[in-house]
C-alpha cells in the first residue's frame, strides 16, 4: 500500500518528534493509505504535509449557516499541490483531518477539506508523530464540527 522512511530531526526542541518519510502507491486511496498507517505506528497526534498526483478527489464542504455538507468529486488528473492536515484520535481510531489543494491541466486549482482522494502517479508525504499519548476531539453543537477536546 505505501513504503515509508522514519527519519530524525536534529532541532533538539524537537526530540520528542518522530518523523516519516511516507509514499503511497500508485492507485491507493489517500485517506485510507494515510488511517491505516497512523493505526499501524499508533501515531495519535501528529500533522501531515505532502505532495503528489491524483486521477480523482472529493471534497466536503460545510455550509455553516445550514451545517449541511456539500460533497463535490473533480474526476480529472490533478497535481497535489499542497496536503495538508493534522493527526488526532476520535473513539479510539486514529481521526485525520486533511485539506488539500490540487491543480488542473489548466493550472487552476481546486481544493478544500477532503473526503477521499486517488493516486494517479506518486503520493510523498511527511508524517510527523508528536508523540503524545492522546490528542482527542469531540462533537461541537455550534459548529457541527469534531474539535479538539483539551
Ligand atoms: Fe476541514
Amino acid at each position: 500500500m505505501y513504503k515509508y522512511k522514519r527519519v530524525k530531526v536534529s532541532a533538539p526542541l524537537m526530540e520528542w518528534n518522530e518523523r516519516y518519510v511516507l509514499s503511497i502507491d500508485n492507485h491507493q486511496e489517500v485517506m485510507e493509505a494515510l488511517a491505516h498507517f497512523c493505526k499501524k505506528q499508533k501515531i495519535k497526534a501528529g500533522e501531515i504535509t505532502g505532495i503528489g498526483a491524483i486521477s480523482e478527489a472529493t471534497f466536503r464542504f460545510l455550509d455553516p449557516a445550514t451545517k449541511k455538507y456539500v460533497d463535490k468529486t473533480f474526476a480529472e488528473q490533478m497535481e497535489i499541490t499542497n496536503l495538508t492536515g493534522n493527526i488526532s484520535a476520535k473513539d479510539g481510531e486514529p481521526y485525520l483531518h486533511v485539506h488539500l489543494t490540487c491543480s488542473r491541466r489548466d493550472y487552476t486549482c481546486v481544493g478544500g477539506h477532503l473526503l477521499s482522494a486517488r493516486i494517479n502517479g506518486a503520493c510523498e508525504l511527511i508524517v510527523t508523530d508528536f508523540g503524545l499519548t492522546s490528542l482527542g476531539r469531540r462533537a461541537d453543537a455550534e459548529t457541527g464540527l469534531n474539535l479538539y477536546d483539551f
